[in-house]
């Protein structure tokens, strides 16, 4: 004969184990209700907390490349200024040699003039290329027309190589040409020696101030933002954007060249224009070999515009989420807390009796069978009593029903207030009757207890009759043992009711115990 083996299809044994798992699930959340809410909660605060790490680091990521893009633009304005210098310092050198040949000027003017300025013509925004005498005045042109009245001896390029023979280039303060129109100017020098050293006049390319301007209109750094360049010491050579009259003028008070004045050759810093309040992050370096910086600097404002556009709609969008997130959450939560007390009132009332609060029958089984276990475990005594209201029936006909379940419920408090313990079961059996189960308690204890039930309740006061003074009594039978030693918890019980039938044939209003003796499993009667 095989014997067949229950086979559960994969699925079964699957959902078994689900339903495991809820249960546990379940079970945690029924005994922490909040559960849920807390761990929403928690869940959308991290969320929260990742967007705001994640935008202060696109915060970060938008200055650095705005820093990255500042640092290529001077880089390109620096390199620019630094290529066009060494162009004009060439043709100054071909001007100085020329000039300190004796033989050029030997020549005829126009040879002459093709001797000393052929290289200077190349030169981009040339204003005019001019060997200077030691009066200052002008000895050769470029153009050739030669202005006999105007002396340039005055001029800080002339007097700086008049005064020292190791300046080599030198670049001038802006000035405004005799020459030509008033134009403002820069003038890159170069010093000419006699042969024997002494000072022979200067080399002198005149370069429109044009230059610096347009160099800077190729560069872009935003609505806000802002670009200069300027001498080592505060003159401004040219800005975008640009306010009339400023080239010239010395910026050497303000802020922003105060710190770059006492750091190093280049690097970058946030700080609040003193001209028009904007915060700007501002990124310079020196032009080597020159007395030339190059600054630019990008307003904060236009740095972070796109950050900030993002950064609001994430912003939005993350704490619209995390307070659906908590909201739903705390709504589970809160239903969760609802079922469980629900449930915990359903469980109370199938466990109760509605009339009088005390347990039912349904618990008395439950909790006689508990206690029974606990008691024989322990080698501990076990009492029950069982208390039926006499004559009843005789009150209800006289009274109603209604005043008989007054006296019921009286009864029933009563009962529950003598019987302090809380391992005590006090149960409405049915009817009138009731039941009381007493752990570890000894049949002299019981006995004793039930007397004084016995007595409460006559001194309650209750008449069967207007006008009698026959007061509503109970009738209780009390029984005892250890069950360590045999019996079950039903024979005590069925001891306990016979005693009260004692009780009753006894003539009622008393109390009738009965005792296991050691060596029996019956009881044996005693009053
Ligand atoms: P005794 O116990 O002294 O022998 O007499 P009794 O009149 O109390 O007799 P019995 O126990 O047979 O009668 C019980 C009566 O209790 C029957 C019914 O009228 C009354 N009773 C039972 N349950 C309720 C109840 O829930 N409410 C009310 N008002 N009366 C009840
Ligand atoms: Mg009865
Ligand atoms: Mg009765």
């Amino acid at each position: 004969m095989s014997v067949l083996k229950p086979v559960f299809p994969l699925h079964q044994r699957l959902r078994k184990r689900t339903l495991a798992w809820e249960a546990a699930l379940a079970r945690a959340v029924g005994n922490h209700p909040f559960v849920a809410g807390i761990a929403g909660t928690a869940v959308a605060v991290a969320m929260a907390g990742l967007t705001f790490v994640s935008l202060y680091a696109g915060r970060a990521d938008a200055l650095t490349h705005a820093h990255e893009t500042s640092q290529s633009l001077v880089a390109i304005i620096g390199s620019d200024l630094e290529r066009n210098i060494e162009i004009y310092n060439l043709s100054l050198r071909a001007m100085v040699d020329g000039a300190q040949r004796p033989l050029t000027w030997q020549l005829s003017p126009g040879l002459r003039q093709a001797v000393l300025f052929d290289r200077a013509t190349d030169a981009g925004y040339l204003g005019g290329a001019y060997i200077l005498g030691t009066d200052g005045k002008v000895k050769a042109e470029q153009s050739g027309e030669i202005n006999p009245l105007i002396g340039l001896g005055d001029r800080d390029y002339f007097l700086v190589h008049q005064r020292g023979a190791s300046v080599g280039l030198f670049i001038s303060h802006p000035f405004r040409s005799r020459l030509r129109d008033h134009k403002l100017s820069i003038g890159l020098t170069r010093r000419i020696d006699a042969p024997a050293g002494q000072f022979a006049g200067v080399a002198l390319l005149a370069i429109r101030i044009e230059y610096f301007q347009h160099l800077l209109d190729k560069i872009n750094t935003g609505p806000s933002g802002s670009v200069f360049i300027s001498l080592d010491d505060g003159t401004l050579l040219a800005r975008k954007p640009l306010t009339s009259n400023e080239i010239g003028t010395s910026i050497v008070r303000s802020p922003v060249f105060a710190y770059i004045a006492g750091h190093s050759s280049a690097g970058s810093f946030v700080t609040v224009s003193a001209i028009d309040g904007v915060t700007r992050m501002y990124t310079y370096a020196r032009v080597p070999g020159t007395p030339l910086l190059a600054v630019v600097a990008p307003a904060i404002d236009d740095i972070l515009a796109s950050w900030r556009k993002r950064s609001a709609i994430a912003a939005v969008l993350t704490f619209a989420l995390a307070m659906v997130v908590i909201g739903v959450s705390w709504l589970l939560a809160f239903a969760v807390r609802d079922k469980i007390l629900a449930e915990g009132e359903l469980l109370r009332l199938a466990a109760t009796d509605p009339l009088t609060g005390l347990a039912n029958r349904r618990t008395l089984d439950q909790r006689l069978d508990e206690a029974w276990l606990h008691s024989r475990r322990n080698g501990e005594p076990l009492s029950a009593l069982f208390i039926d209201i006499d004559y009843f029936k005789r009150f209800n006909d006289t009274h109603g029903h209604a005043a008989g379940d007054e006296v019921i419920a009286a009864v029933a408090d009563c009962v529950a207030s003598t019987v302090r313990r809380s391992i005590d079961v006090v149960a409405r059996y049915g009817g009138e009757e009731f039941a009381v189960i007493l752990p570890g308690t000894p049949a002299a204890g019981a006995a004793r207890l039930a007397e004084k039930i016995r007595r409460t309740v006559e001194s309650l006061r209750f008449t069967h009759a207007p006008g009698t003074q026959e007061a509503v009594t109970v009738s209780i039978g009390s029984a005892s043992c250890v069950p360590s030693n045999g019996g079950t918890a039903l024979e005590l019980l069925a001891a306990a009711d016979e005693q009260l039938y004692a009780a009753k044939a006894a003539g009622r209003n008393q109390v009738m115990s009965f005792v296991r003796p050691e060596n029996e499993t019956t009881h044996g009667a005693s009053s």
